[in-house]
């Protein structure tokens, strides 16, 4: 950081009292201290061999030469054992930085360079580091140094130190001085120092560090870049010795451009020229402001207030060669910054820590720098993003949409996910209601023409009963057994009919309640057979039955007749004129049994599909029923535990199996 020249104050805003005792707050007591001196291999090794080898003389004189060996066994291997366990010790040993800041915590140049150091050392395993602030600009006389020096040498006493890093003169002059007598002949890596010279370190060993100047070649190649149209230079710094360091360094760049620029140097005046003279500044001028803290007049000015007031009253733009100008009246340029100077300190000091001689690390003279620019101050000169050189770094840049109204954003978000979420349940809704609606009406339409169609048959062989009453007329036996069966077959299928819709209501409102009992399903079937055996012959179906011998379970009996009874009803409407057959047996504990007819098959696409209610796949005007009874019957069996599946082929036929557990009663197998 800049120097001022004796008795001026240094730049800085925040007065607070900040001194941080790092050895004090991390609780650093007394550190133990093993002591060996180490033993020659070779004693060790004859000291052993007499203990064992060593058999001559008397038992008492054995036994005293074995107590001898022993003792010095133990003495040639105690160090040895002593050496490792330090050893072991010292590998866990942390290493210790310690940070020696020139001024206060709170002054933003040495918080800059502290977050630099720590950000290069950071990385490097077991390292303690000390962060100190000598204060230097509340009091930087001799007799405060002396004093710094004794409270370091008693408060640092006991800690040692494998690499010291300095930020800015104060501290580097410091260790120049008072280093070997405070913390010993340590590596010192220095930053923040004013136009370092090699001969700085002239009677100075295990020193290294980096030079900190302003950088005015690129600073006006950059302006030259940004407004080409720039025909003179104003250049502002001080007189500090600081300040005429800095004039030296700005006319050695001037030379390059002799010809196409003309510069024009504001130094030693009060900050009313100053001021007035930068408000008049024709077109085609550019200032380039180093640091004005102290005027002609002998006002000090803090480092933001000085560049503040000129850039206010600037009539062209300002720009600036470091960071602490930055957000305080520059446009920006490429700019000295204490972060990169503590980065660079951090660096070295993280190579002399992973071995490195610091004798082999050398000086670094060109100071670190980086463009930097201020979003507010390019708007003020119209100067665009795209302008810029790459890797700038804008400060004050208006925050993006994003960032300014992320819970909005969030929020919307959320919103309209939940939203989507909501009209995707609300249209599968839709569509189920109107799936519900359109099967409501089918069914009303089926229900209707199932139940009109027996009724109206009823009524007509009772119609035609009655007739043959009225006229007194003899029926006929042939006819009146006709008439009467047919009433009997109709009556049968509207039982039927609301049997199938009763069953679907009780399977709606829970489980279906089952009566079990040990049945016979050989018995069923010749039941269901039987009752069906007229229909069998009206339509031409013969039927064949094969069994494997009585095979029984723990089932509810008419509910089983049920299934059977619609897989035949089925077999029947759907395969008039052919063959039937009815398979059953016993498989592992489970009863199968499978209808299979040669009727009209049913597409591998509406298989599934049979299963559930009101399902049909073919049209009313051809084939009857509510499409229930498939519907119905997986329920049942279901409830038994058990299963049901169709194969079938369109024009071939289709073949139902159902398995059904044979779990013996109480078995607890059964879900019901
Ligand atoms: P339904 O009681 O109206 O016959 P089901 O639930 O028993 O209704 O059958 C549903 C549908 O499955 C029937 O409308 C028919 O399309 C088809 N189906 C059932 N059994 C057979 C079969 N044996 N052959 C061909 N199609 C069948």
């Amino acid at each position: 950081m800049l120097r001022l020249g004796a008795g001026q104050r240094r730049p800085g805003r925040v007065e607070a009292h900040a001194v941080e005792d790092a050895a004090r707050d991390r609780g650093l007591g007394d550190e133990a201290m093993i002591c060996i001196r180490p033993v020659h291999s070779g004693q060790a090794r004859t000291s052993i061999a007499n203990t064992f080898f060593n058999r001559s003389g008397s038992p008492a004189a054995r036994t005293a030469t074995m107590r001898r060996g022993i003792t010095g066994f133990l003495r040639a291997a105690l160090p040895l054992l002593l050496l490792a366990v330090s050893g072991a010790a010292h590998a866990a040993e942390p290493r210790r930085v310690l940070i020696l800041n020139s001024y206060h915590q709170g002054y933003k140049w040495t918080d800059d360079e502290t977050r630099g150091v720590l950000s290069a050392i950071g990385h490097t395993k077991n390292v303690r580091v000390y962060v100190e602030y000598m204060g230097t600009k509340w009091s930087s006389d001799q007799a405060y140094f002396r004093q710094l020096r004794d409270i370091y040498q008693s408060k640092f006493r006991k800690i040692p130190f494998d690499v010291i890093v300095s930020t800015d003169n104060d501290a580097f002059d410091f260790l120049r001085r008072h280093r070997d007598e405070v913390f010993g002949k340590l590596p010192a890596v220095f930053c923040g120092v004013n136009f370092f010279q090699m001969e700085d370190l002239a009677g100075h060993d295990l020193f290294t560090g980096l030079n900190e100047t302003a950088e005015f070649k690129e600073n006006i190649d950059l302006i030259l870049r940004l407004h080409p149209g720039t025909k003179t230079i104003v250049f502002i710094t001080d007189t500090s010795i600081t300040g005429s360091k800095t004039h030296d360094l700005f006319v050695q760049a001037v030379p390059e451009y002799r010809g196409r620029l003309n510069f024009q140097l504001l130094e030693d005046v009060t900050m009313n020229d100053l001021l007035e003279t930068v408000a008049r500044l024709p077109d085609g001028s550019v200032v380039l402001h180093t640091f004005f803290f102290k005027d002609k007049a002998g006002r000090i000015f803090e480092y933001d207030e000085g560049i503040e007031l000129i850039s206010a009253a600037s009539r062209v733009p300002v720009y600036g060669a470091w960071d602490f100008s930055l957000g305080h009246g520059i446009i920006g340029g490429y700019l000295t910054n204490g972060f990169d100077q503590g980065r660079g300190a951090g660096e070295m000091a993280a190579r002399v820590l992973s071995g490195a001689r610091v004798e082999d690390i050398p000086p670094v003279m060109k100071s670190p720098a980086r463009l930097m620019f201020d979003q507010r101050q390019m708007d003020r000169w119209g100067i665009r993003r795209t302008d810029l050189p790459e890797n700038s770094v804008v400060i004050n840049a208006p925050p993006s949409f994003y960032a300014v109204n992320k819970g909005l954003v969030w929020g919307v978000g959320v919103g309209m996910a939940g939203l989507t979420l909501v009209v995707a349940l609300l249209a599968r809704l839709y569509r189920e209601t109107q799936r519900a609606v359109r099967m409501r009406d089918e069914f009303l339409m089926v229900a209707s023409h199932e139940l009109r169609t027996p009724i109206t048959s009823l009524r007509l062989s009772l119609q035609t009963l009655q007739r043959a009453e009225r006229m007194s007329a003899k029926v006929g036996a042939e006819l009146m057994s006709r008439s009467v069966g047919l009433a009997a077959r109709q009556g049968e299928r509207l039982n039927r009919l609301i049997d199938e819709l009763l069953d679907v209501s009780r399977i709606e409102i829970g489980p279906l309640p089952l009566d079990l009992r040990d049945v016979e399903l050989g018995a069923i079937v010749r039941d269901v057979v039987e009752r069906f055996e007229g229909d069998l012959s009206r339509v031409g179906c013969p039927v064949a039955i094969q069994g494997d011998g009585a095979i029984s379970g723990c089932w509810d009996r008419s509910r089983i007749d049920q299934v059977v009874t619609n897989l035949l009803s089925n077999a029947v409407k759907f395969g008039a004129g052919k063959p039937i057959e009815i398979l059953f047996g016993e498989q592992a504990g489970t009863a199968w049994l499978t209808v299979r007819d040669h009727g009209i098959g049913i597409e591998q696409a509406q298989q599934a599909r049979i299963f559930e209610r009101f399902a049909r796949v073919v049209s009313i005007q051809s084939y009857g029923g509510l499409g229930l009874g498939l519907y119905v019957s997986r329920r049942v069996v279901e409830a038994h535990g058990g299963r049901i599946r169709v194969d079938s082929q369109p024009g071939s036929g289709s073949s139902f199996t159902v398995e059904i557990p044979r779990a013996e009663p109480g078995g607890g197998e059964r879900k019901e």
